[in-house]
């Protein structure tokens, strides 16, 4: 009888712990000591490794006791649990489009998974000038689908509510995006930074009342409205692609939320990415699959909803029988709510990784902090408007990114 307790990994003790797994030293092949292991975290939070054998490979990821680039910010390790939970319940979703779940350790809390080889994040395939249109499609439909099918729309409230409890004891994580994404780039706070070119734009942005008025609005949203299971940290670089091949990783911040919150993120990396774009044409490029972005999941997402059977106890078949056409009409007023939260979470993310704790790299190719800051202006500018003065079509968002 042994029990295994935690301890961090490191490349040989990586090694050693998939050598107690059978059915790993089988997809490996060969004995562990041919089996190459590369350390490739680069997110802010967990060690990942990278494990190639003779006959295949895997991704073997671990939450540590701290912030993975700030030692002193201690951290639960459970993070990895609510990967695997998303993962496994995504997988039956949609299991094209993420990586294979292969196992989890409690006592470790390692998450083994496929290794996605030669794939590289959508921030670097975009950053480097790679298309961003057909990511776009598939990730509006693999939100679609993961949103429809764990809400109340298409399952009965007794499936749903099991789900939601599970995933709402993801507290830490959960904690994270309410003070960095919602409430520290709001006010002056110590974990916030920016480039001194944006002093101006910062102080008018936290003594703005209509955009204090808009994220108290946000907050709410975000706890308050558990419409399906989200990713909830669905970033550029939390998207790998391969040629068309798309996949989504790091569900490690899953949660029931508002759907909008997922659409918006992926929208304001969108933003960053136009932000940082080296020409005109390369804008004009991401906007057009911002565009097609909202397009694709509205389309993908009313389709499912308008599909013969449903299923869920928010469907409304039942409550409009005699009035079906109002059941068109609801479908309208929800994903018009939908698309003011994906404007609302869009914005404050797009805030938060200019003048927030987590930073993103779109803007490092950038020679000097003058060009820097004129870049992260615009996005700021631009999101800062979107608070200000909500716009009420897609049409509307862009066209302010096309002037
Ligand atoms: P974190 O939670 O710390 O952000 P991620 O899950 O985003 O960690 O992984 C960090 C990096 O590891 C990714 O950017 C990617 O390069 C690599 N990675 C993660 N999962 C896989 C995988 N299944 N296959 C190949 N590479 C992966
Ligand atoms: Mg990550
Ligand atoms: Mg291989
Ligand atoms: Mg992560």
């Amino acid at each position: 009888f042994v029990v295994q307790y935690y301890e961090t990994l490191t490349t040989s003790g990586v090694r050693l712990f998939l050598a107690r797994h059978d059915a790993l030293v089988v997809r490996l092949g060969g004995e562990s000591g041919q089996w190459d292991v590369q350390e490739v975290s680069d997110g802010n939070l967990n060690l990942v490794f990278l494990v190639h054998g003779p006959a295949g490979s895997v991704c073997v990821k671990q939450s540590l006791p701290h912030v993975r680039v700030d030692p002193n910010w201690q951290m639960p390790l459970d993070r990895t649990e609510f990967e695997a939970a998303w993962l496994r319940r995504v997988a039956q979703i949609e299991p094209e489009r993420v990586p294979v779940f292969l196992l989890f350790d409690s006592d470790m809390f390692v998450l083994v998974m496929e290794c996605l080889d030669n794939f590289v994040t959508l921030r670097q395939a975009v950053g480097n000038g790679g298309d961003a249109v057909e990511p776009s499609r598939v990730i509006a439909e693999f939100v679609a689908r993961t949103a429809f099918f764990s809400s109340f729309l298409a399952r009965k409230l007794e499936d749903v509510m099991p789900d939601l409890s599970f995933f709402a004891k993801n507290t830490t994580l959960t904690r994270i995006t309410f003070d960095l994404v919602l409430s520290d780039p709001f006010r002056p706070h110590c974990r916030n930074h920016w480039l001194k070119e944006l002093d101006r734009d910062v102080a008018e942005l936290q003594n703005d009342e209509a955009v204090l008025l808009a994220v108290a609005y946000l907050q709410q949203r975000f706890l308050a409205s558990p419409q399906a299971l989200l990713h909830g940290d669905l970033h550029s670089g939390s998207i790998m692609v391969r040629g068309d091949d798309v996949r989504v990783i790091d569900g490690e911040f899953s949660l029931y939320g508002p759907i909008g919150f997922d659409c918006g993120l992926y929208l304001a990396h969108l933003v960053l990415a136009w932000a940082a774009a080296p020409s005109a044409p390369r804008r004009a490029h991401i906007v057009d699959a911002i565009d097609i972005f909202w397009a694709e999941f509205r389309k993908a997402f009313l389709a499912l909803w308008q599909a013969e059977v449903p299923g869920g106890d928010l469907c409304s078949r039942a409550t409009f029988s005699v009035y079906p056409s109002l059941l068109r009409l609801e479908q309208e007023q929800y994903l018009d709510s939908v698309f003011s939260d994906m404007v609302g979470f869009a914005a404050a993310e797009i805030i938060r990784r200019i003048i927030g704790y987590a930073q993103v790299t779109d803007f490092d190719w950038l020679q000097t902090t003058s060009e820097k800051a004129e870049r992260q202006r615009d996005a700021l500018v631009f999101a800062a408007n979107l608070l200000r003065k909500a716009p009420q079509s897609p049409e509307e968002v862009s066209a302010r990114l096309r002037i």
